[in-house]
């Protein structure tokens, strides 16, 4: 007895089986119970994936006759794999998906403001494309799941979710699902009034993603810094931006040649007076354009940069939102 001989056609007939006495009868035929994770997703409905395996190996092997549930029992990778292969989508209902950050639910809320007439079906071409772009999204802030993780009927349900915000739809009496975290009403209290804002946010983290192709994992590493209001992706890039060693040169050799000398544009901290040559040439460089200020393909002018000291520039990204350098100032001169 082999999972081995079992083939595509013989599952298919133990689908069109199970279909035609029902599943309940079917379980019973076989001799298995409910499943408790694994089905297989089939034009539309779930099917019990053991118990389809184990009535199709009757069918490719007539002479041996369907497999028990004993015998496989202890066999859920050997299941999966070759319905996979075959192109069967299993699920596994045990595994849980991780919650939604904060760039995800930018985009599905994007998508739902833009949509807010008419809602695609959950087949469509426009909610496949969204799921394909925050499946990426999730996959290079480092989440994964179950095979149903950010699939397209995932991400229609958490569209759906954002409708318990709608006053279109609670205002009606009727209340959207309940299930999700508590960082959909967060983003939606953000962005919902703010159509504009919250696409170029959408818009720019496409741009970030983008971005980061071909960079390798500490290069998009989360930095110590608190995250902008468009997300993790965003905070990355505009790290990446202020720590641009071309971009950081220029601004160095620019600030030189006007003041003879670089310093904190800030506190003034000097760090070659407070260290000697070694601190010669030290500074961090800060973007002060507000992230949602900026364009996805914009370049960084030099003008847009300060020379920061390191605990200046620290004290500004410490916590939401980032202090923009008048509120530095003021920190600094004891006017709080
Ligand atoms: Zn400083
Ligand atoms: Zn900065």
């Amino acid at each position: 007895m082999s999972l081995a001989d079992i083939t595509a056609d013989a599952v298919r007939q133990a689908l069109a089986e199970c279909d035609e006495i029902g599943r309940e009868a079917f379980l019973h035929r076989y001799g298995f119970g409910e499943p408790r994770s694994y089905f297989i997703e089939h034009n539309g409905l779930r099917y019990p994936a053991k118990a389809i395996m184990g009535a199709a190996h009757g069918y490719a092997r007539p002479d041996l006759g369907p497999l028990q549930h004993a015998e496989l029992k202890h066999s859920k990778l050997r299941v999966r794999e070759p319905l996979k292969k075959w192109g069967f989508t299993v699920v596994n209902t045990a595994a849980r998906n991780p919650t939604w950050r904060r760039d995800e639910l930018i985009l599905a809320l994007d998508f739902y403001i833009r949509h807010h007439d008419y809602v695609p079906d959950k087949a469509s071409k426009e909610i496949v494309r969204l799921s394909d772009n925050i499946n990426a999204v999730a996959r290079s802030l480092g989440l994964s799941g179950s095979d149903s993780f950010r699939n397209s009927n995932g991400v229609y349900m958490k569209l759906m979710n954002f409708r318990r915000f709608d006053p279109e739809y609670t205002g009606g009496g009727k209340v959207g699902l309940s299930r999700g975290g508590r960082g959909d009403e967060e983003v939606w209290n953000e962005f919902a009034d703010h159509p504009e804002r919250l696409h170029s946010a959408a818009d720019l983290i496409l741009a970030a993603l983008s971005s980061e192709q071909g960079l390798s994992d500490t290069e998009t590493e989360l930095p110590d810094i608190a995250e902008a209001p468009e997300g993790r992706l965003v905070t990355r890039m505009h790290q990446r931006r202020e720590r641009s060693r071309k971009l950081v040169k220029a601004k160095n050799r620019a600030f030189m040649k006007a003041h003879g000398r670089v310093y904190c544009e800030a506190c003034g901290f000097d760090f070659e007076r407070a260290y000697g040559p070694r601190g010669n040439g030290f500074i961090e460089c800060h973007h002060t354009k507000p992230v949602h200020t900026l364009d996805a393909g914009a370049k960084t002018k030099l003008d847009d940069l300060v020379l920061l000291c390191a605990n200046c520039h620290r004290m500004v990204h410490a916590k939401a939102p980032w202090l923009s350098m008048v509120e530095l100032q003021r920190l600094l001169t004891g006017g709080v």
